[in-house]
């Protein structure tokens, strides 16, 4: 696990530190999609030093490289998901969590809808699905 999370920074050209270490960690097997705010509350305690700075800079580079999913659903702040396989995302406006959506059956999003900019080729579908979740429903007028 240390050996992955030490190569994962050396291919990034970041240099190897406990508190980078602990941020990979972190996000290991998460499906909470923290923003870098709560990842750095959840280290702050274990690691005093760890700056927000640090976490930031930390997560853009793993999202520059493909090793982490940026989610720019709020307004003003990214969330991120380790997981960087094809799903979608679903944000209860309620409660703020950020649930993961995978396609079932065949893949989505494969063609622009019809008649749609014409002309143009689909690189890629990033989907958000705005909800009041199971827990919230009848709370979304208050
Ligand atoms: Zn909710």
């Amino acid at each position: 696990m240390i050996e992955q999370q030490s190569a994962k920074l050396k291919e990034l050209g970041l240099r190897i530190t406990p508190q980078r270490l602990a941020i990979l960690a972190a996000l290991d097997g998460d499906t909470s999609h923290p923003s870098a705010m709560e990842i750095h509350r959840r280290l702050a305690e274990g690691y005093p030093t760890l700056s927000l700075a640090t976490v930031y800079n930390t997560l853009e580079a793993l999202a520059e490289n493909g090793m982490l999913l940026e989610l720019p659903i709020t307004k003003g702040k990214l969330n991120y998901d380790p997981d960087t396989s094809d799903h979608d995302h679903a944000y209860c406006s309620v409660c703020g969590r950020i649930f993961d959506v995978f396609p079932e059956g065949e893949p989505r999003g494969a063609s622009l809808p019809a008649g749609a900019l014409e002309g143009a080729r689909l690189l890629s579908v990033r989907r958000v699905y705005y909800i009041a979740c199971k827990e919230c429903r009848g709370k979304e007028d208050l």
